[in-house]
């Protein structure tokens, strides 16, 4: 059989061989022990509902993928890989939990962490040397930048360093860092995986089989295992990924066209893919807390990657970097008609103009 394509694997991995009677579905497998002598053992260390999930995000990075209990579980399991004083270097404009994960670990004295600005290349690669671990988020939430990986990848390994990259925006439907040598890549399968903002899941994913060993292991040391039922609805979500990321896209490049024309907007940050949005408001802060209470399909929420459509303002959060703009709105872009969500949109933003 060919190699088949993305949208064939999201439907057809992780599933029980055809036979009769087999269900189509794994099914969801709620057990904290099992009879002893085979390969499972007990519910911390295994579950066949996981592994469905696995065998598809694996299938569709190319690798072998350990889920966790959250996005931040396997934000934290991966920071921990690196030795005691080892230098952790992250983009400033990462995801905000990854940020305050490696400065609490920084605080207590566990690593060094070297903050950079993703864009400047140069830089990145200059603090590779010596450092233990590089992290990567391209595109950033909420910035949306993006970076140069083939060549950063390739000063951190010259440098002896793990590369991660979060690829929660992007999906593997449209990045497979695995391809440009990244060692792990991490998800918050919270987002466009799961697909529906009804669970809270994380996966990474490496080719590395001593790194899988050691992920796996530390999984059942610490216990940051998935929820069964998460995983399952998590598989069951990766089922239309491709169409919820083309639909999803879509919406947001004719969305991002007309938003770059509307008054309200000073800037519109979009890297050409996926349905991440970030709007400036030319009104700033005043502007953005005047939104939320303007739309009514729109939904003011924290999160993304859901099949409806939702926003906020990122430095509502009193964590998130400061050189991220005041009025900088996050849009998630769901999967609802694009003329809907605009006549909601613009007539908001028309408000916050007036
Ligand atoms: N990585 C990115 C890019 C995220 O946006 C998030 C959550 O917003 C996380 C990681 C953390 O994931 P979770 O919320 O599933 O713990």
């Amino acid at each position: 059989m060919p190699d088949l394509t993305p949208a064939t694997v999201a439907v057809t991995a992780g599933r029980p061989a055809h036979e009769p009677d087999a269900p189509l579905n794994t099914p969801i497998t709620m057990a904290s022990t099992y009879v002893a002598g085979g390969d499972l053992e007990y519910g911390r260390y295994a579950n066949p509902t996981w592994t469905a999930f696995e065998d598809v995000l694996g299938a569709l990075e190319g690798g072998s993928c350990v889920a966790f209990s959250s996005g931040m579980a396997a934000v934290a399991t991966v920071l921990d890989l690196v030795g005691h004083g080892a230098k952790v270097v992250m983009p400033r404009h990462a995801y905000l939990g990854s940020v305050m994960g490696l400065a609490d670990l920084e605080a207590r004295g566990r690593v060094t962490a070297t903050l950079v600005d993703l864009e400047d290349t140069d830089a990145v690669v200059a603090a590779c040397e010596d450092a233990a671990l590089v992290w990567l988020e391209s595109p950033t939430n909420p910035a949306l930048e993006l970076t140069d990986v083939p060549r950063i990848v390739a000063a951190a390994h010259e440098a002896g360093a793990y590369v991660v990259l979060d690829n929660t925006f992007a999906t593997p439907l449209l990045q497979r860092p695995l391809e440009q040598d990244v060692d792990i890549v991490l998800h918050s399968a919270t987002k466009m995986l799961g697909g529906h903002s009804d669970l809270l899941l994380g996966a990474v994913v490496t080719r590395d089989e001593e790194l899988l060993g050691v992920l796996r292991g530390r999984r059942s040391l610490t216990g940051a295992v998935p929820g069964t039922m998460e995983a399952w609805l998590a598989t069951r979500g990766m089922r239309t990924l491709h169409l919820r990321v083309e639909r999803a896209q879509s919406n947001a490049q004719a969305l991002v066209e007309r938003l770059r024309g509307h008054a309200a907007v000073e800037d519109v940050r979009y890297p050409g893919f996926g349905s991440i949005v970030s709007v400036v408001l030319a009104g700033g802060a005043l502007a953005g807390d005047l939104l939320v209470r303007k739309t009514s399909l729109w939904v003011h929420a924290t999160s993304l990657g859901g099949a409806e459509s939702t926003f906020e303002r990122r430095r509502r959060w009193k964590g998130e970097a400061q050189t991220v703009p005041e009025g900088l709105v996050r849009l998630s872009v769901g999967i609802e008609d694009v003329e809907d969500l605009w006549a909601d949109l613009s007539s908001a933003l028309d408000d916050v103009v007036a």
